[in-house]
Order: structure tokens, then C-alpha cells, then sequence
């Protein structure tokens, strides 16, 4: 979400001139887009901010803006702690930031607006002129779900649709500008439009599939209480929605379950598990995992294990358990040691490793789709153009796992015309967290696109 909205502020911020720079040092405004669902996360953003301390001394014209949850949750305490910053804003004040900007510019004072009552912005104009590959847009904003461990619902507000035209219709602006595939992003994608009367989720996704040009759908994040069978049928019948989902389950008890508030049981889950896997046998299934959530007895945590070795995911979130200041279960009394959070993470990672290996170790000899999002990370460089040293690709397969690939030197000339593109594979090397292999070629020795 976060990543998205940074992307939406830097849109805007490009009509009053501004351009993005990878150097903090060259910066004439400097954003920090905050979290705050984590303990570390909110750590991370006022070390940063103490860190630009020093450069705000160094050029005192520089503007310094916090937005994003911590914003929303932390302003008086924000401008305690860090009484340097230019502007404050709240996360449902995304479309006021550049007047923000221009007020503290001519007053030379902190500007701040976390106003949650307004509607945040349905409608969108993109004024960037590409868009990467894959990219996110917003379906929703908010919570009404009220997990005792989470601070959305206060920080984010109440659950809150976008009409579909306007998603759609962002979903085709951003393919004209080079999107290929598209993560639609909500905090319960599957309550989408429920509150509001609109069309459904699964009938959004139908839409979405609807759209020429682009080739991939994604969405994130699933609630399981709300996982419909029309959903899970679209698996089946969109062809465009790719074979993953990431279903949070947190806990593999009921009582935790009951105690996070997150409204289904552990024979749900794994009944809905059992209905997608009917559907397609073998899509991908991620999840996030909560381990020591107060008053989780050891027997508590083996169901949790029991759970994993039941289903076998793809994936994994896992976190210990912190206290999120909002958040009901801050104020629970029977929280658990930090060492034992500790162990029994690193218990749980451990054993998803080992599913995590197994799952990619199974795509080996395997040709696979993959869709070209660039030269891999590994080649310190993330512009097409410099492709002369840059021949390890990567890209993701339906299942969302990483592809890293080699091209042959032959190949540059036509390195450029792949991304974006949709090629085939054969996978050679599983590794923890990616897979390995080569293009298929053809009998001129032409790489082969995906049909
Ligand atoms: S569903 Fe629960 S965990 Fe997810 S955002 Fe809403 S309150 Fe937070």
C-alpha cells in the first residue's frame, strides 16, 4: 500500500516540477512514506529521520515530509521528537500533500494535516509517463475488521471502496504506459464493494481480465472469512489471474484465532485451502504467520506447526508478536517472554524452509512462463539500457516465484525487446528464494514467448 501511494505522491509531485533522485543528498524534498504495523518499522522511520537532522543543518532550504501511518498516529509526538520537519501528513491526505507543500513553502512553517474524515481519492489522474511492468493500484482503503493485534483500522480508517470504472480505469491508463501485469491492493480485497452495494471482487477481477494489453492479475491481501466461491472459481476461469494467493491465516489455533477477533477457525481455513486446491491443484498458497500472541500456551504453537505440516505453503510471513500502541491486544495481560517468541519463530521458519525448498526444488526441469521485469538485482543495475554488462534477468512465474535467467551475449541486441514479455523457461536450480534456468529457444535458437 505504501509503495503505492509513494508512487501516487510522486505522480503529483511531477506537475509541480519535482523529479526523483537517488541521491538524499541532492534533495530538495524528501519524503518518508511510514509504517507503523510493525514495532521496527516505526523504529526504522525515526532513525531515519534523525538521520536527516544532519543534512537539514547541512542545507537549510531542504523540505522534510513524514506522511503514512506513523504520521497518522504520531504527529505531536513527530514534531516533539523531530521538530525540523516541514509538513505532516496524515494517510488520507494524499491528494492535499502539494498544497501542503506550498503552504509550508510560504510560511516557513510546519504544515500538518492528518484529517481522517474526508473521503480519500476514488478517481485518479497518473501524470508519470511509464509505469514499471508490474505495478499496484488501489481497489480499497482501510479496515473494518478490528484484529486485536492491528492498528490499520485506526491509522487507515474504515473500510472504504473505489467505484470499479475508476479502477478499471486506472488499470488502463497504466497499461497504455507500459503496465503488463497489475497487484490490486486492499487491506480485505475479498469485502470489496460489499459495503457500498458495488460489483463484487470476483466481478472486478472479471473486468480486470477484461483488459487488453495486460497480461497478469494479481491481488493482495486475502482475508479468509470473506473468501467467496465465486473467487475461488475465478482461479478457474479467469486466465489472466495468476495461480497464487496469499491467504493470512496467523495462527493455527482456534483460541488465538477468537483472541485476534479474526472470525473463522482453523477447520474453515483448511476447508477453504481444500476448495482452492479442488479448483486448481496446484496453485501457489502464502501466508503470514503471528507466533507468540499473548497468552499462546506451547500446545497453542504446535497446532500452528500441526497446521503448516497439514498444508505446506509456498511461503511465509512469520512475526513474533509486538505490541502495536492502538491495538486491543497492547492492553492483554498475558504476554510472553521475548525469548520465547524467539524460539518459536525461528521454529517456524525452520520448518518452512524446508516446504519452501521442497515446493521449488519441485519446478526443476519444469518450463515455466515468465514475465520479464528486468535485469536481475544482481547486476547492480536496474536500467534497461546499461544491458551491455547485464545478463542476468529476472521475473516471476505465475506462482510468484523469482526467475533469475542468463542470456546469451548473442542475445543483447534483442535483450530490450523481452521486457515485459512473456517467456518461456526451463528452471535448472531451486534456491531458497528463487529459481534458476535458461530460455527456451527454438530450432534458429530464438528465444520462445509464452502463448
Ligand atoms: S484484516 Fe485485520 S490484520 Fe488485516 S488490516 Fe484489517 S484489522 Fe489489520
Amino acid at each position: 500500500m505504501n509503495v503505492y501511494d509513494s508512487g501516487t505522491i510522486l505522480s503529483d509531485l511531477s506537475i509541480l516540477g519535482y523529479k526523483l533522485t537517488d541521491n538524499v543528498k541532492k534533495a530538495d524534498l524528501v519524503i518518508i512514506n511510514t509504517c507503523t504495523i510493525r514495532e521496527k518499522a516505526e523504529q526504522k522511520a525515526f532513525s531515519f529521520l534523525g538521520r536527516m537532522a544532519d543534512l537539514k543543518n547541512k542545507k537549510p532550504g531542504l523540505m522534510i515530509a513524514i506522511g503514512g501511518c506513523l504520521a497518522q498516529q504520531e504527529a505531536k509526538n513527530i514534531l516533539k521528537r523531530v521538530p525540523f520537519v516541514d509538513i505532516v501528513f496524515g494517510t488520507n491526505v494524499l491528494g492535499r500533500l502539494p498544497a501542503l507543500i506550498r503552504q509550508a513553502e510560504k510560511t516557513g512553517e510546519t504544515a500538518i494535516d492528518v484529517d481522517m474524515s474526508g473521503k480519500s481519492r476514488s478517481a485518479l489522474t497518473i501524470h508519470a509517463k511509464k509505469t514499471p511492468i508490474t505495478d499496484y493500484v488501489t481497489i480499497m482503503r482501510g479496515c473494518d475488521n478490528y484484529c486485536t493485534y492491528c492498528v490499520v483500522p485506526y491509522v487507515r480508517g474504515r473500510e472504504t471502496s473505489r467505484l470499479p470504472e475508476d479502477v478499471v480505469n486506472e488499470i488502463k491508463i497504466r497499461v497504455k504506459k507500459g503496465m503488463k501485469e497489475v497487484t490490486l491492493l486492499g487491506q480485505n480485497v475479498n469485502s470489496y464493494g460489499k459495503k457500498e452495494g458495488l460489483s463484487s471482487f470476483s466481478e472486478l477481477l472479471a473486468m480486470a481480465n477484461d483488459i487488453e494489453g495486460l497480461q497478469r492479475i494479481r491481488f493482495t491481501t486475502s482475508h479468509p472469512k470473506d473468501l467467496s466461491l465465486n473467487l475461488i472459481h475465478a482461479f478457474r476461469d479467469l486466465e489472466k489471474l495468476c495461480n497464487h494467493i496469499h491467504l493470512p491465516i496467523q495462527s493455527g489455533s482456534n483460541k488465538i484465532l477468537k483472541k485476534m477477533n479474526r472470525k473463522y477457525t482453523r477447520e474453515a481455513y483448511l476447508e477453504k485451502i481444500g476448495s482452492l486446491r479442488s479448483v486448481k491443484p496446484d496453485i501457489a498458497i502464502t501466508t503470514d504467520m503471528i507466533v507468540g500472541f499473548p497468552g499462546e500456551a506451547e500446545s497453542e504453537f504446535a497446532e500452528t506447526l500441526d497446521l503448516m505440516k497439514t498444508i505446506e505453503f509456498d511461503g511465509l510471513f512469520a512475526f513474533a508478536y509486538s505490541d502495536r500502541q492502538l491495538a486491543p491486544a497492547s492492553s492483554f495481560n498475558d504476554k510472553l517472554e521475548e525469548g520465547v517468541k524467539k524460539e518459536r519463530l525461528l521454529k517456524l521458519l525452520d520448518l518452512q524452509k524446508e516446504y519452501t525448498r521442497r515446493k521449488n526444488k519441485a519446478f526443476i526441469n519444469k518450463i515455466v512462463t515468465v514475465l520479464v521485469e528486468g535485469p536481475s538485482k544482481k547486476n547492480n543495475s536496474d536500467k534497461p539500457n546499461a544491458i551491455s554488462q547485464d545478463l542476468q534477468w529476472t521475473g516471476r512465474t505465475p506462482e510468484n516465484k523469482i526467475v533469475n535467467f542468463t542470456l546469451d551475449r548473442t542475445d543483447l541486441s534483442c535483450n530490450d525487446h523481452l521486457l515485459g514479455k512473456l517467456i518461456n523457461v526451463r528452471i535448472e536450480k531451486a534456491l531458497s528464494n528463487s529459481l534458476k534456468g535458461t530460455p527456451v529457444t527454438d530450432i534458429k535458437g530464438e528465444i520462445t514467448y509464452a502463448a
